[in-house]
């Protein structure tokens, strides 16, 4: 299967390509991942699978913003490049992703913690979890 999307930093060091459906399509509103990714949610995270950094493992930086949550930036432009969660699913910044033309559309299906939002209000019937629903790690 080919890529579904490809990604390069600012400064075109580092790299990756995205491939199908995301594993878990869901907007997540937690703190952390607001502060990292500058944005009211972030959205969309792949399996190991379907996520492959193409280049520059050796120019990121790394930062544990909760435990097994790795957050991964270059460390020459600063561009936010992805992060794993302790489940092992990556999630990457989907605003800068180049889409093919037969690109997978991502689909969101609910929000996840929604009680850390900000002033945003999300105007849909997704249904709302304060956390992780059960059975997310
Ligand atoms: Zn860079
Ligand atoms: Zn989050």
């Amino acid at each position: 299967m080919s890529a579904s999307g490809t990604y390069v930093c600012l400064c075109n060091a580092v790299g990756f390509e995205l491939t199908g459906e995301p594993a878990l399509a869901c907007y997540c509103h937690c703190n952390t991942c607001r502060v990292y990714g500058g944005a009211p949610a972030r959205v969309g995270a792949y399996s190991p699978e379907q996520f492959k950094l193409t280049k520059g493992s050796a120019n990121l930086i790394s930062y544990e913003s909760g435990p097994g949550k790795i957050r991964n930036s270059c460390k020459t432009c600063g561009s936010m490049i992805y992060h794993i969660l302790p489940n092992g699913l990556a999630v990457p910044p989907l605003g800068g992703v180049k889409w093919a033309s037969d690109g997978v559309p991502v689909v969101p299906t609910m929000h996840i913690w929604y009680g850390d939002k900000g002033l945003e209000e999300a105007n849909d019937d997704f249904i709302k979890y304060d956390g992780f629903p059960a059975g997310f790690a």
